[in-house]
């Protein structure tokens, strides 16, 4: 049950849109120049928002054939359909991506830099995938500067540090009314005549939510944004909402996280593409190893039996190295091309590790037996774990997981352990929503005057492409904006 409408209202708008990343942008800028009056509720302070879109590689999706992306997207569902009707619409609109951006000034750019990036090339239809970012240079937020540009030249009201908490809706009709949030610790109302469009997010930030739902963690932590709690879930099934997708995500990689910093540090050493002299496995809790540390995975998922399933993180996670790999490079990529913890916390990691390892975010030993000690494994296993590494090592062979990369011995000591945890993007999972943007209930009808967009409730239930989502959020969000702002005025 939502909350019942107020006397009088804070704030009105014709259309109030709940999240200020590229999904509220599609949602809002639609809306807006359709004739609604749009107010926009962020939860994040001024200079924080922009939510994972700021932050992300800045690449969107505009798929080059209706045809060829229906056949896409229906593989990489896989066996989790996603029902036609929907396939349909998030094909159409894929490919309306680049013209929609263009007509409002923006500058469409193809990513130029090999392999184009498609992730399921074998898949059919897959060579419908075109990867586009805004203006000249990849990355550093710039595609995101264009979002924010269509919405601030526009007079359209943003409310930061404003965070929903419920759905106000009506006691008999069950249409939704508005909002309430809160605004500088006091509540506020915010009537929507037309309709509220949810754009808040994932629950990237709620440990109880990834326990709950997505498979095999007990915890993780994310790259993106630190305001995503999953928010926009809670409102949306206290007035009635089915949920769906719950269990995807764009995840795990493996990632150092530490109380100090709100996100996480990725580890250079573990990029597939990167390679740095020295030793480094990965072990887990029973010190053994559990992957080929060095595998490209598909946003998380490996190839297991012909299926494509999450990445295996039993945790805790140790990276344990040798000194000839602490001493050649930072452990951790501060250029701030993406990512939170590079673009927004801006921690300055020290060039030569000193200061992590000062703040006991690196531990050493001068023996493998002593690391163990120091990082609560058992002793004898990781040593035996260790010696049968540089075996392979020395045969170029890796018969457990089949690693290539890096097939360098630990013996330069002193050793060290990075204690990592599973790290993720976003999560996919959300509200059900249907072909028009709006929410459904269980029984599969919509929630009156209730829409979505973007990664809260995204369309990805099995497999995902790069550069999907943004650009899902770029279809949705016209979709629900669309519609959001033809709903006639309740009276
Ligand atoms: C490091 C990184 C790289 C990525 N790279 C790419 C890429 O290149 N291409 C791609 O397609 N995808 C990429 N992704 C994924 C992509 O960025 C997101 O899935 C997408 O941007 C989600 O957009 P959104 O508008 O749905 O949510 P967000 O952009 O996360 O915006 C949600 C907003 O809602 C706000 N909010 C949350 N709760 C509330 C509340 N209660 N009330 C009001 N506001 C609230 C948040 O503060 C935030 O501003 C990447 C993600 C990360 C973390």
């Amino acid at each position: 049950m939502g909350l019942s409408a107020p006397e009088k209202w804070t704030v009105e708008a014709d259309v109030v849109v709940v999240g200020f990343g590229v999904a509220g942008v599609a949602a809002a800028v639609t809306a807006h120049d359709l004739g609604a009056k749009v107010v926009i509720l962020e939860k994040a302070p001024e200079g924080e928002e922009g939510g994972n879109t700021r932050v992300a590689g800045q690449g969107y999706l505009n798929t080059s054939s209706v045809e060829k992306a229906i056949a896409y997207l229906t593989a990489l569902c896989g066996p989790y359909t996603v029902p036609e009707p929907m396939v349909k619409v998030w094909a159409e609109e894929m490919c309306q991506n680049n013209t929609w951006l263009e007509s409002l000034g923006g500058d469409p750019q193809e990513h130029q830099h090999p392999p184009v990036g498609i992730e399921f090339p074998d898949l059919p239809g897959s060579d419908c995938v075109h990867k586009f970012h805004d203006g000249p240079t990849y990355g550093y937020s710039n595609t995101w500067k264009l979002f924010e540009r269509l919405v601030k030249q526009r007079p359209i009201t943003i409310l930061y540090e404003t965070p929903a908490h419920e759905l106000i809706q009506h006691d008999v009709t069950k249409e939704i009314l508005g909002v309430r949030a809160w605004r500088r610790n006091k509540p506020i109302t915010v009537k929507a005549r037309r309709a509220v469009v949810l754009t808040c997010g994932g629950f990237e930030n709620n440990q109880e939510m990834i326990r709950n739902y997505l498979p095999g963690i007990p915890y993780c932590y994310t790259s993106g944004t630190p305001y995503n709690e999953g928010d926009g879930i809670v409102m949306a099934m206290s007035v009635g909402a089915d949920l769906w997708h719950m269990n995807n995500y764009a995840g795990p990689s493996m990632a150092l996280k530490v109380p100090e910093v709100r996100t996480t540090f990725s580890m250079q050493a573990l990029h597939f593409s990167k390679e740095f002299p020295g030793g480094m496995i990965v072990v887990g809790p029973d010190a053994r190893r559990f992957t080929d540390e060095k595998f490209k995975t598909r946003h998380g998922k490996i190839p297991i039996n012909g299926r494509w399933l999450p990445l295996s993180t039993p945790c805790p996670m140790f990276m344990i190295f040798d000194h000839t790999l602490f001493s050649a490079a930072p452990l951790y990529d501060k250029h701030p091309s993406h990512g939170w913890t590079q673009i927004i916390e801006r921690y300055d990691w020290s060039e030569d590790n000193s200061a992590e390892l000062a703040k006991g975010w690196i531990k050493t030993a001068e023996s493998l037996s002593d690391l163990a000690g120091v990082s609560g494994l058992d002793a004898a296993t990781l040593v035996e774990t260790v010696t049968r590494w540089n075996r392979y090592c020395d045969a170029r062979h890796d018969t457990e997981f089949g690693r290539t990369l890096m097939m360098e011995p630990i013996f330069d000591a002193p050793f060290y352990a990075v204690e990592l945890s599973p790290s993720m993007l976003n999560t996919q999972g959300g509200p059900r929503r249907n072909e028009k943007g709006q929410i459904v209930r269980p029984n599969g009808t919509p929630i009156p005057r209730l829409y979505s967009a973007g990664e809260l409730g995204s369309i990805y239930s099995y497999l995902y492409q790069g550069t999907g989502n943004i650009g899902e959020c770029l279809a949705f969000g016209r979709v629900s904006g669309r519609n959001a702002a033809a709903e006639r005025p309740w009276k």
